[in-house]
């Protein structure tokens, strides 16, 4: 029997069209199927889902990343794997939220999309959108990947490093899942396997992503601090761990005073954070901040959101966003 894949049409750039206006927009699920007439001859089952209003991915967020995690868990037992086209611009924050949502899932999910709309010469659509049947088909990697251009990463360990280059991805800090070419060549089967976690419902997008720079206005930062609704921060600093606060500065005292998480990032694509390293990094140790070691952004700012939402007490959400939960670290 051919295994069962179901694919979920989120849009982007992979089923865009031109408007008359001049600029994208996302089309159906049909258009884009017509496209790929042979998809369905690479010994799968394919079963198609597509959101009612197809989006540009700008404007995929939580309430996006629950409704994808949700159509997967409601199939779980009815498919062998996943595939999830979706638009390139935030995909690396999804693909970041669904690894922790669904850390307790043992299939493929994998995500794609495309730089060139399928419909376009020169397109990068099919061949993504292929390779990603092929993976899930494979069932090797049992947890979300993102699959595109010619390689197969992990969920929670990329980001988007071009714009236009059909080579779009990177995981800075992480080895490759697999190298794609006319074979699926494995480098690192998934770690994960059997029961290996949660599966979480829900998500607190409380979080602040404050990023350093030396143009760095501390009153201006704390005006946007100064709100209730905001339970945690997401700093990015430079290099390893530095950044123009000291700790007479009002920023650490307001940043003290709020009692919130704050996860680090480094603004450098590779190498992490190295908190204590630097004189210049003292304020960081005397918040008491959590170390997002080497994660992305997109990894940051997604789990703290998720384990704000599904812990309670301030020593179980730290100790979720110290330890390592899907390779992320
Ligand atoms: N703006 C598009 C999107 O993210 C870009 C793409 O898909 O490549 O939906």
């Amino acid at each position: 029997m051919d295994p069962k894949i179901k694919v979920i049409y989120t849009g982007g750039t992979i089923g865009m069209i031109k408007s008359e206006a001049g600029y994208y927009i996302p089309s159906s699920i049909d258009y884009l199927l017509s496209f790929v007439p042979s998809i369905d001859k690479i010994g799968v089952n394919l079963t198609f889902e597509s959101f009612e209003k197809p989006l540009d991915s700008a404007f995929i967020g939580p309430k996006e990343w629950l409704q994808i995690a949700g159509v997967i868990v409601a199939d779980l037992d009815n498919f062998d794997g996943f595939v999830v086209l979706h638009g390139t611009d935030t995909l690396a924050y999804t693909s970041s939220a669904l690894s922790f949502l669904l850390k307790g899932v043992s299939k493929p999910i994998v995500l794609t999309g495309a730089q060139i709309p399928i419909s376009e010469k020169g397109t990068d659509g099919i061949k993504n959108f292929t390779n990603a049947i092929k993976v899930a088909k494979d069932g090797l990697v049992n947890e979300v990947s993102l699959c595109f251009y010619k390689n197969l990463f992990s969920g929670a360990c990329v980001t988007k490093t071009d714009s236009i280059s059909l080579d779009g991805f990177t995981s800075p800090n992480h080895p490759i899942l697999a190298k794609l070419g006319n074979e699926i060549e494995y480098t690192e089967i998934s770690k994960k396997s059997g029961d290996c976690g949660s599966i979480f419902e829900k998500i607190n997008d409380s979080v602040f992503y404050l990023s350093i720079s030396p143009v760095f206005n501390s009153s201006s930062i704390i005006e946007f601090l100064d709100h209730d609704s905001i339970k945690g921060i997401v700093l990015s600093v430079f290099g390893s761990g530095t950044l123009p606060i000291k700790v007479d500065d009002p920023l650490y005292n307001k940043l003290s005073e709020m009692k919130i998480p704050i996860l680090v990032v480094s603004e450098c694509l590779k190498g992490g954070v190295e908190i204590g390293k630097y004189e210049a990094g003292t304020v960081l140790s005397e918040l008491n901040v959590i170390s997002g070691g080497k994660m992305t952004k997109e990894a940051a700012i997604t789990k703290l959101m998720i384990g704000l939402a599904n812990f309670n007490s301030e020593k179980d959400i730290r100790k979720y966003l110290t330890e390592n939960q899907v390779g992320e670290l």
